[in-house]
């Protein structure tokens, strides 16, 4: 702390991101990246936009990513905004919609990024506590707000909300805007963007990190009626007017093409979830019902932070969380079905 801090900065407790470490031969669980490479047409285009023109500036619209991405998800290009990373995005998002004189509504055992955006951008918050089941009941957010933000699926939960439900919250607050962020929608959940035709208040935000494997390229997108775009298009040119570099227009572009790698890929990780949670519960784990590329997890005989720290002695790095209600839980990626065999290798030593 600094007097020389604003008053926002000082009292702001900023987002830990998971650790990426660089140990050999870890299995690296902890963070929700795809365990396969990108698509080779991404690599192709990313290695091709590596070039000489990176003197020039990027498409300050990024026209042809906007197209792409609109052509595969059926809307308009005026109705996709893209960033760096969905967490750019979000922060877009709590800038341009988000009221300083109504509170916002999140569940309060989800993304813990949204405090923390909340507190940068001074606006209140009210956690809505997730049911006995650890699920998000949409009735819950039956009172007053600015606006609602839900994961779906929820994280670090896995657990997916149908669409019907999404569409009833929606129905039900058309004063507010409403952000879906679907971080790990293609992992089997039900998208919203097809109600975007439908309702002028829902914001359904997406992610080339994760069903993409392009965590390091940092490209997000969300897609919404023109209005809530261009609100997002103000904070972005009043912030940086390109947004995003040549070679993650270029990548991301080629990637929503590549539609054999996405849908072999998701499969795969879907098939070892399925996997993963049988062995898991084999050992007398509880598996909440995942509909993402990872599960949540606890086990009756074992704290959660006891398990995270013995499976780091055999170099296998999972998400611990020191939360009420979520403190025995671990989160645990799906990688790919050797590293999911070690991680199990290593619980049949520690258990
Ligand atoms: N939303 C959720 C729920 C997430 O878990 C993440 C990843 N940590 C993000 C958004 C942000 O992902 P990215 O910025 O890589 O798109």
């Amino acid at each position: 702390m600094s007097k020389y801090w604003s008053p926002i900065v000082s009292r702001l407790k900023p987002y830990v991101p998971g650790e990426q470490p660089r140990m050999a031969n870890l299995v690296k669980l902890n963070t929700n990246e795809s365990p396969y490479g990108p698509s080779q047409s991404a690599l192709e285009a990313i290695r091709m936009a590596a070039g000489a023109d990176l003197r020039l500036y990027p498409d300050p619209l990024a026209l042809g990513l906007r197209q792409s991405i609109a052509e595969r998800h059926g809307v308009m290009a005026e109705e996709v905004f893209v960033g760096n990373g969905s967490d750019e995005v979000l922060a877009h998002a709590f800038a341009a919609l988000l009221k300083h004189d109504q509170p916002l509504l999140y569940p309060d055992i989800s993304y813990s990024f949204y405090p923390t955006y909340a507190g940068l951008f001074g606006i209140d918050a009210v956690e809505v506590p997730l049911n006995d089941a650890f699920r998000i009941d949409i009735a819950d957010y039956r009172r007053p707000s600015g606006a609602i933000i839900l994961p779906n699926p929820n994280a670090p939960t896995g657990i997916g909300l149908p669409l019907a439900e999404i569409e009833r919250l929606v129905a039900e607050h058309p004063e507010q805007p409403v952000v879906i962020d679907e971080a790990y929608i293609d992992f089997g959940g039900e998208s919203a963007i097809p109600l975007v035709p439908k309702y002028a208040n829902l914001l359904v935000v997406q992610t080339f990190s994760k069903s993409r494997a392009l965590a390091g390229l940092r490209v997000g997108f969300a897609i919404g009626q023109r209005p809530l775009i261009e609100a997002l298009e103000r904070v972005k040119d009043s912030f940086n007017s390109y947004p995003l570099g040549r070679a993650a227009q270029a990548g991301a572009t080629a990637a929503i093409k590549d539609e054999a790698w996405f849908e072999e890929t998701r499969a795969r990780i879907i098939a070892t979830r399925a996997e993963l949670t049988r062995e898991l519960e084999k050992r007398g784990f509880e598996v909440l019902p995942s509909l993402a590329n990872f599960v949540f997890a606890r086990h009756p005989g074992h704290p959660g932070q006891t398990l995270a720290a013995k499976l780091r002695e055999r170099a296998v790095i999972v998400r611990h969380f020191a939360k009420p209600r979520i403190e025995d839980f671990l989160r645990i990626t799906i990688g790919t079905n050797e590293e999911c065999g070690r991680l199990i290798a290593a619980l049949d030593e520690i258990l």
